[in-house]
């Protein structure tokens, strides 16, 4: 087990629980139950985890790039819109047309 991710609240730790599953990788997320030991003050920092230690590279190369929003990008081909001049292009083009400028 390796921790592979530190997530600000349970919804993100879940969303990357769930991408690399997606991906073959068992993963879990820990973190979200624990209370202080003082009473009822929620820890709301949510790790998650990789089963497996051999997976842990390739789990941490797909999280980068997923973080990043290169793998929704890869397979949405969603339009965007130009950060500089706000032109809509579509999702095959890596820069602007009007102005230039290269899509993050
Ligand atoms: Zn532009």
């Amino acid at each position: 087990m390796k921790q592979v991710h530190v997530a600000k609240h349970a919804p993100e730790a879940h969303l990357i629980r769930g991408f690399l599953e997606s991906q073959g990788i068992e993963a879990v997320v820990r973190g979200e139950y624990l209370t202080s030991g003082w009473g009822e003050l929620p820890v709301d920092l949510c790790s998650v985890w990789v089963v497996d230690e051999a997976q842990f590279e390739r789990a941490n190369e797909l999280l980068v790039d997923f973080l990043k929003g290169g793998f929704a990008r890869k397979f949405s081909g969603e339009r965007w819109t130009c950060p500089q001049c706000g032109e809509r292009l579509e999702g095959q083009f890596t820069a602007c047309w009007n102005c230039g400028t290269t899509r993050k």
